[in-house]
């Protein structure tokens, strides 16, 4: 059996008439893996036993002629920041490249419970810090529209494995952009939740107040599906917000007639690649020709935005890392001989470069001489940001931008240059300061053939109109 390129319903109707056995599917995925990952090492976890064990579970569901839950059969991946009980999860870190979890994170729960199948852990980011995949402890991804390019990061395994049909849908994690911006990359659809629309608990902390989970896929519909399955309030996350949860699907239904779309002046400005520009102002009107209202709007404390990250996102990681050391979890130095050396050797041998520099910026913005002047003021530029997106809101429905300013990069064009990196999440770093919901669709490519992608962000807990919007450019 070959693995045909099939949506989230196309795969539960197949299966639950019987036409398609989720064991067989299962099966044509891990050939599939087996035959092209290597060269593009979206995974780094293969759990082939337990995904055989639950598709036969859903074949024989389907023998009996049950209803099938809404994910019946679905092969899925999950990138390796979420825990998962019984299976190994590395983080993208030498720190964690033995630990097996004891328990399973309440995304990937709901997921499974809905009848997806967990094939394997997917490459990232280490700790989920980065744009290009190339951060990892385990080695880059290759972006499979391009090899020589990279798949964009954190979550570049979650957006190559849905691109390389290696996944019919995955898990990713955003906290500045790390789902929308490797889903542009890829040219696949990334949905970030409202913060606190989906449980982190179990999600392996980077920056707290920033970080989210959220779906990745080829279609809408099938992002809109996953965020049905995955939202909602969960006990074990007390940021976990109690708001009824729409069945999106259905919304996607609605016209977007009518609508109001800002576009904000200060996203369409220096460093914008030409290509990138056109294709979402093209985009743009297609959304008018559906009958939007587009109106022009300005988010002044846009420039802030990159600074303002990384000052909070590093602060929270030092606090969050410091549970790394060499007792609790994972790697423990072998050659140390005090306990404070233990500590320090432990921390040294295992963490890469890019988390040490995280470490060493946040725990420098903490400190108490400098507190005020760095961390302090973060907190209340991020305050001004989020002023800028509901002063927005009050005149449009959602917002339009590019998810990214340019089309993927070559591998190692940018590794040796951090503030150039950084500058990759200039337009997605802003909703995650603001909690806001946000979307990247893909809507055209470059002339040397590289997806563009064209970013909705929307209202708090208004991530129906947001997959609306992106659903009505959708290819
Ligand atoms: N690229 C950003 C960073 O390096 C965002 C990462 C993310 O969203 N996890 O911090």
């Amino acid at each position: 059996m070959d693995t045909p390129v099939l949506t989230i319903p196309a795969i539960v109707s197949a299966i639950g008439d019987r036409k398609l056995s989720a064991a067989e599917l299962v099966t044509a995925f891990y050939k599939k893996i087996k035959a092209e990952d290597g060269e593009i090492h979206a995974y780094l976890t293969l759990c082939e036993d337990r995904a055989l064990e639950q598709a036969r579970n859903i074949d024989a569901l389907a023998s009996r002629g049950d209803t099938l839950p809404p994910l019946a059969g679905v092969p899925m991946g999950i990138k390796d920041v979420m825990v998962t009980r019984g299976i190994r999860t590395t983080a993208g870190s030498r720190i964690l490249e033995n630990f097996v979890p004891p328990y399973t994170c309440t995304a990937v729960e709901r997921l499974e419970a809905a009848g997806a199948i967990v094939l394997g852990k997917l490459n990232c980011d280490e700790f989920a810090m980065g744009s290009s995949n190339e951060n990892s402890a385990y080695g880059s991804v290759r972006n499979p529209r391009d090899k020589s390019r990279v798949p964009g990061g954190s979550s570049g395994g979650s957006a190559a494995a849905v691109a390389a049909g290696t996944a019919v849908a995955t898990l990713g994690s955003d906290t500045g952009g790390s789902i929308r911006q490797p889903a542009s990359f890829c040219g696949v659809v990334g949905l970030m939740p409202t913060y606190g629309r989906v449980s982190r608990y179990g999600l392996i902390a980077f920056a707290s107040s920033l970080d989210h989970i959220g779906p990745l896929a080829r279609t809408v519909e099938d992002a809109a599906i996953l965020l049905s399955v995955i939202a909602g309030h969960d006990p074990m996350d007390s940021t976990s917000a109690n708001v009824p949860v729409p069945d999106y699907r259905t919304e996607l239904q609605k016209p977007v007639k009518g609508l109001r779309l800002g576009v904000p002046k200060e996203y369409f400005g220096e460093g914008l690649d030409s290509e990138v520009r056109s294709a979402v102002e093209a985009a743009i009107q297609k959304l008018a020709a559906q009958g939007t209202e587009i109106v022009p709007v300005s988010l002044p404390h846009t420039g802030y935005a990159i600074p303002t990250y990384y000052v909070i996102a590093t602060a929270e990681a030092s606090a969050n890392l410091a549970r790394y050391d060499g007792v609790r979890y994972g790697y423990r130095s072998k050659s140390a001989k005090t306990l404070a050396e233990m500590y320090r050797k432990t921390r040294d041998e295992a963490f890469g470069a890019e988390v040490k520099r995280r470490i060493i910026l946040g725990t420098y913005a903490l400190s108490s001489g400098y507190y005020d002047a760095y961390y302090l003021k973060a907190q209340k530029v991020r305050t001004l940001l989020a002023r800028d997106f509901q002063q927005a809101f009050t005149k449009v429905d959602a917002v339009i931008t590019p998810t990214a300013p340019t089309p993927a990069f070559k591998l190692g064009e940018k590794s040796d240059d951090p503030l150039a990196m950084y500058l990759a999440d200039i337009y997605t770093v802003t909703a995650d300061l603001a909690g806001i919901p946000g979307i990247s669709v893909p809507c055209g490519q470059s002339t040397g053939g590289l997806p563009i992608g064209l970013q909705v962000l929307g209202r708090h807990f208004d991530e129906s109109t947001v997959l609306r919007i992106a659903n009505s450019i959708f290819p």
